[in-house]
């Protein structure tokens, strides 16, 4: 499985915006955004004009960190979504959002993507009653995603599990915490992701 290797908190840092990289620490006055609010590195504190590429730059950069996904991938993402119908940067992050390891994220069963990929490739995941162990799964909708029996009382479910109750799960999801399910009800629309990205910028910069 292709990992991100950066420190995380350098990251969101980078892109001056919380992107919710390491789970439960993001909620707290350690997350890296709120301790150090600047760019990290001497050559960001001395960049004065930032182009239109760079923007647009950055906005893909933003969004490949925040789903946890490499270059080539991104890539692949973004080709799928010219060949869809509809607004492509919107396809593109509905392909995105719609990623298994995304899915279980914001079901509340991981309290990150990267601890929710973690747990998926390690066998603890079904859909539809079938075992996938691979995070770039692709859910559609009226799929049920469910923690597998024996993975009911895996730690880091049961505490990401716990801490989720209080938090809001997406309308376009249905989750039944007791049993560790969920459902897709319906593909997300734009107004429903909440990926701080401007997909138009990145669609522009892919067109160059
Ligand atoms: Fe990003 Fe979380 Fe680190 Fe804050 S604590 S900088 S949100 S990864």
């Amino acid at each position: 499985m292709a990992r991100i290797k950066d420190a995380v908190c350098k990251l969101c840092r980078r892109e001056k915006e919380k992107l919710f990289l390491k789970g439960l620490r993001c909620y707290t006055d350690k997350c890296g955004v709120t301790k150090k609010p600047y760019v990290p590195g001497q050559k960001a504190k001395m960049r004065l004009v930032e182009s239109e590429y760079y923007t647009q730059l950055r906005e893909k950069q933003k969004a490949k960190r925040y789903y946890g996904v490499l270059e080539a991938q991104f890539l692949n993402y973004y080709r799928k979504a010219t060949r869809k119908s509809g607004i492509t940067g919107e396809v593109l992050l509905q392909l995105l959002e719609t990623r298994l390891d995304n899915v279980l994220y914001l079901m509340g069963f991981a309290t990150s993507r990267a601890q929710s990929r973690q747990i998926i490739s390690h066998g603890h995941v079904q859909v539809n009653n079938k075992k996938v162990n691979i995070p770039s799964f692709q859910i559609k909708e009226g799929q049920e995603v469910k923690i597998a029996e024996k993975s009911k009382e895996l730690i880091p479910v049961v505490e990401a599990r716990d801490s989720a109750q209080s938090l809001s799960i997406p309308e376009w999801l249905e989750v039944d915490f007791k049993n560790l399910k969920g459902k897709v009800v319906r593909i997300p629309v734009r107004a429903d992701i909440k990926a701080p990205v401007n997909e138009q910028m990145i669609v522009e910069l892919y067109s160059k």
